[in-house]
């Protein structure tokens, strides 16, 4: 019997209401409350209390954090606005084919346009032609404005993501929405799956081009500004840091087309969750080993930078093989070699709201079989090895990766519930194959 793909958010029916109430209400509030300030206390300790959180809780460090706390600017808003208007053209000028997403729960199929690899080579020559070439301003320029530029953009997108709930409500761009009557579940979560704002996918522009594509431009001026200081080139640590995390960004417009089926996109609505993370915590806190070494540099030796450097490009390979690989065995119905052999499928079925009944391949081998998500951690590890060249005497540089074990096993968590309510019987017979959601014999 094929399973009723419904429109899901975490805030299950079949939750106790004091469950519900804390997940629908009390860590949206939290999260909503907190997450705004860390990502400036995170550039306040590292840009003037050399990267070390202790001093933060000293009466010198409170009085720091006060009077260096970062306001919005006109300035920090007009870098925004031409980064965000260069990404705009870039993605409608750039030639690239036409990607049709998977299928809603409500039976739409979001079209995006593949040119994200061109767009990231172009954003940094462009950035770097500015700068070292034409001279039109320092390469250093994001990291002299970066308090000011996370301020302006924490603010504008607070008010952005209140557009987004009552656009959702009122003018939806799909059948994909909805309200759980909520408004702090609603605002925090989103309600609406797909908005397009004139012809231009939301989540293609700010997720993939504002977010995943400031990434490597904030990065590369840290860098810069690090050996504008030291008068020379950037340090060792600092490359490799760097180096990892643009290999790690390059796979990612590479492999766009897999991130349109990923849950980002797939199942989590656009409201603060989404819309607020890719905006601004993805460049307060997705880059803070290398924010963290502009001011406290730290000098490692050879063999240790190629040892960070080859678990980073392993584990870079290792997450793209396995997202390739359940991606090849659905665009070749299953006709293809895992591993050198046939791969072991279950053919699952569900149907969308409309009634129509679909089917998809679920890989029960490779890195599939292995765990349900075991993909998630070569993407731990690939962080860690951009953390490591930060040396061990602070915990900021490892935030991140702290931060993103516990996304991803919340993630796991989320997804497994999502395919079960998705495709009954059938997800609980590919549960029975692959026992583990993440790491075996441990979760
Ligand atoms: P996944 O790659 O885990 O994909 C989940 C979806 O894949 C499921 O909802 C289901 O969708 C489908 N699926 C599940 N099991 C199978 C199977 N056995 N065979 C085929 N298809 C299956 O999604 P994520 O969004 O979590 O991750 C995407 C990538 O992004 C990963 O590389 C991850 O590491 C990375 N990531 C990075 C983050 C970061 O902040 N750095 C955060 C989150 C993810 P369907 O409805 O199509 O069946």
């Amino acid at each position: 019997m094929p399973s009723t793909q419904k429109l899901t958010t975490w805030a299950g029916d079949s939750e106790r209401p004091a469950v519900r109430f804390f997940r629908t209400t009390v860590a949206p509030l939290f999260l909503m409350l907190v997450t705004p300030p860390a990502a400036i206390v995170f550039w306040i300790v590292c840009t003037h209390l050399d990267g070390s959180l202790q001093r933060l809780f000293t009466t010198g460090g409170l009085r720091t954090a006060v009077d260096r706390w970062p306001w919005p600017t006109w300035r920090a808003a007009a870098l925004i606005a031409v980064f965000l208007a260069v990404q705009l053209v870039l993605l409608k000028v750039l030639p690239g084919k036409s990607y049709d997403g998977p299928l809603s729960p409500t039976g739409s199929r979001p079209r995006y346009k593949l040119n994200g690899v061109a767009a990231f080579l172009l954003t940094l020559a462009l950035f770097l032609g500015g700068s070292c070439g034409a001279g039109l301003y320092s390469a250093g320029i994001v990291w002299d404005h970066f308090g000011a530029i996370l301020s302006t953009i924490i603010v504008f997108a607070l008010f952005f993501c209140l557009l987004l709930y009552y656009k959702g409500i009122h003018r939806p761009s799909t059948g994909d929405h909805s309200q759980s009557g909520s408004f702090v579940f609603d605002y925090y979560w989103g309600t609406e799956l797909h908005p397009e704002v004139l012809g231009v996918n939301l989540k293609q522009l700010l997720n993939c081009r504002f977010g995943m594509m400031g990434w490597p431009v904030i990065i590369v001026s840290f860098a810069a500004k690090q050996a504008e200081l030291r008068h020379g080139w950037p340090g060792t640590a600092m490359l490799v840091c760097v180096g990892l995390q643009l290999v790690y960004i390059f796979k990612f417009f590479y492999w766009e087309s897999g991130y349109f089926t990923s849950l980002d996109i797939m199942h989590d609505r656009f409201g603060y969750y989404i819309c607020w993370g890719v905006m601004c915590w993805v460049p307060a806190v997705y880059t803070l080993p290398a924010q963290f070494l502009v001011m406290s540099p730290v000098t490692i030796s050879v063999p240790y930078a190629v040892f960070c450097a080859v678990l980073g490009v392993a584990s870079i390979w290792a997450n793209y093989a396995a997202d390739a690989q359940r991606q090849r065995v659905r665009a070749t119905d299953g006709k293809t070699t895992v591993w050198g052999k046939a791969p072991d499928v279950i053919r699952a079925t569900y149907r969308t709201a409309d009634g129509k009944e679909h089917e998809s391949l679920l890989l029960a081998s490779g890195y599939w079989g292995i765990a349900r998500h075991f993909h998630y951690v070569p993407e731990i590890l690939l962080a860690l090895a951009w953390s490591l060249p930060a040396g061990f005497n602070h915990f900021v540089p490892y935030f991140y990766v702290m931060f993103l074990t516990i996304l991803l096993l919340d993630r796991s968590v989320r997804d497994d519930k999502r395919c079960r309510l998705k495709y009954g019987a059938d997800w609980d017979a590919y549960c029975a194959k692959v026992r583990w959601k993440v790491v075996p014999g441990i979760f």
